[in-house]
């Protein structure tokens, strides 16, 4: 059966690898994102039936916006949209700053996926599955961005809690370092991308098709009776500061 697969951020790094994967499966895929021309470049790819839409999931203007462009029903939702948008954000600014730093993030990687959740559940399919995109960083101590990935996770047990007489299950994959994304080509340094390899069991940082693989998983039927749960998807990274 061909499912409908709404993928937040489906244009660049992680989200797009999901939205390739689910459109390789045979699903209809709709992917957003703030900025038109990931999105552009992923619909000339012809990977499949992926339709894309602009979207700023931080905006309940624009998410509504985007139920008039999305089908009566869904089946799979990936809250990935997201990343740490204050690597700066140590608290030396000035207050105003910090706190418009410290929400930036909560609004870009927790408010973003509640609000698009509330926005659509009711559309959601009996048998349905909601996967966040979390972050190994929930569990680090990793300032504002942390702490965004971490109440994801708490929100979460509420949200599986209220779906569940719905059979509609709900998680959390947490990555570890995951490369070929702009997240971490941009705000890394070699030194730091070395130290967090070393730091894994396996030696080696994840791929996005990793990611896609695992939410791919928690969207099957295989995964019927998983739900409030945080898959870590990491290599078996240890922490690292
Ligand atoms: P990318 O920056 O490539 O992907 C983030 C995507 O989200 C972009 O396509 C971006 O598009 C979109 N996005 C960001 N904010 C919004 C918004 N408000 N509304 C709509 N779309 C938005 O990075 P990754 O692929 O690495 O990140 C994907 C997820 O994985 C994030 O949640 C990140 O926190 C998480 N993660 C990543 C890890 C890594 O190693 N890369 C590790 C752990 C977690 P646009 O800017 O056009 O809106």
């Amino acid at each position: 059966m061909s499912r409908n697969i709404l993928v937040t951020g489906g244009g660049t790094g992680i989200g797009r690898a999901v939205a390739q994967h689910f459109a390789e499966q045979g699903d209809t895929v709709f992917a957003t994102g703030r900025r038109p021309e990931p999105l552009a470049e992923l619909a000339s790819k012809r990977v499949g039936d992926i339709r894309t839409r602009p979207c700023d999931h931080t905006d309940p203007a624009a998410v509504n916006g985007l139920l008039g462009e999305l089908p009566g029903t869904l089946h799979v939702l990936v809250n990935n949209a997201g990343g740490n948008t204050g690597f700066d954000a140590d608290g030396k600014t000035d207050l105003a700053s910090y706190v418009r730093d410290f929400r930036a993030n909560l609004d870009a990687n927790l408010v973003s996926a509640a609000l698009t959740t509330h926005a659509l559940d009711e559309r959601l399919a009996t048998g349905g599955a909601i996967v966040h995109i979390g972050s190994i960083a929930a569990d680090k101590g990793a300032g504002s961005y942390g702490a965004a990935k971490a109440g994801l996770a708490s929100w979460n047990l509420e949200l599986a809690d209220r779906l569940g007489p719905r059979d509609i299950t709900a998680n959390v994959v947490s990555p570890g370092y995951i490369t070929d994304t702009e997240f971490f080509r941009d705000h890394l340094t070699d030194a730091r991308r070395e130290n967090l390899v070393a730091a894994t069991s396996l030696g080696r940082a994840g791929l996005p098709d990793d990611i896609a693989e695992s939410v791919g998983f928690l969207a099957s039927p295989a995964a019927r009776h998983i739900t409030g749960q945080v898959l870590n998807v990491n290599g078996g990274e240890r922490k690292t500061r």
